[in-house]
């Protein structure tokens, strides 16, 4: 369903240069910069309180093509943190309201949706072809399987994860550094149901969407090898370093 799209031309518009002005003015960004993020492909797997602030900075910032992949219907309680769903959207499915929303914030972005679940069977299709992939799961059996599709295919993943007022970061590029499972060899206590305030999705999210950015564009040194701990009741942020595992299982040598 997705070919490679690395290296097709693109050209921008009047509008478009006018659009991302401000940010065309960043150092090491310019058109160039600028096309690389239009020809570039995202696929967000969570349509939730992550991928709302992901995918609407994705989206204003100029990516080409955003993949959102949830199969969840808006419910009333998601409203506290999932921006992209409004009080209108509840009994919607996910992406159908997202993809609504993110049309209109930029009609130059096109969204493709995927309303399943991502399983071992679905998850190499739908991730073929991407440049970054973005974790905005809630949960590690689902991350495990994205991180092993990310690692075969050697295709960026940025991995977040919020619980209450703290949220974690990290960037796994297959090889360069370690991946999810050399991190998280075994999946943390997790509940169906945690607690969580929307603004900690909403800075995690957002920062999601700045690793992806500085993926495609090249800008600045993504968080490879490094987990960045956030903790929203006291202001700390902590980045430590992590190491690959030579013996894991999905990226260890053979
Ligand atoms: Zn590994």
């Amino acid at each position: 369903m997705i070919g490679n799209n690395k290296n097709f031309a693109v050209e921008l518009t009047e509008k478009e240069l006018e659009r991302y002005d401000r940010q065309l003015m960043i150092k090491g960004w310019g058109v160039e910069g600028q096309k690389k993020l239009k020809r570039s492909r995202v696929v967000v797997v969570g349509a939730g309180g992550l991928g709302s602030p992901t995918a609407i900075y994705l989206a204003v910032a100029g990516v080409g093509e955003l993949i959102l992949v949830d199969n969840d219907i808006v419910e009333l309680n998601n409203l506290n943190r999932q921006i992209l769903h409004w009080d209108q959207d509840i009994g919607l499915p996910k992406v159908k309201s997202a993809k609504e929303k993110l049309e209109k914030l930029n009609p130059n972005v096109k969204v493709k949706i995927v309303q399943e679940e991502l399983t071992k069977d679905n998850v190499i299709n739908i991730i073929k072809g991407a440049h970054v992939v973005v974790d905005a799961l809630d949960n590690f059996k689902t991350r495990y399987i994205l991180n092993e599709a990310c690692v075969k295919l050697d295709i960026p993943l940025v991995h977040a994860g919020v619980y209450g007022f703290t949220g974690q970061l990290t960037t796994i590029v297959p090889k360069k550094g370690p991946c999810l499972k050399c991190i998280f060899p075994k999946p943390p206590m997790e509940k169906e149901k945690f607690p969580v305030v929307g603004v900690t999705p909403g800075i995690i999210g957002s920062m999601e969407a700045l690793e992806a950015i500085k993926l495609i564009t090249g800008i600045g040194v993504p968080l490879v090898g490094r987990l960045l701990l956030f903790d929203g009741e006291d202001f700390t942020v902590e980045v430590v370093k992590i190491e690959r595992d030579e013996n894991c299982p999905v990226c260890g040598e053979e």
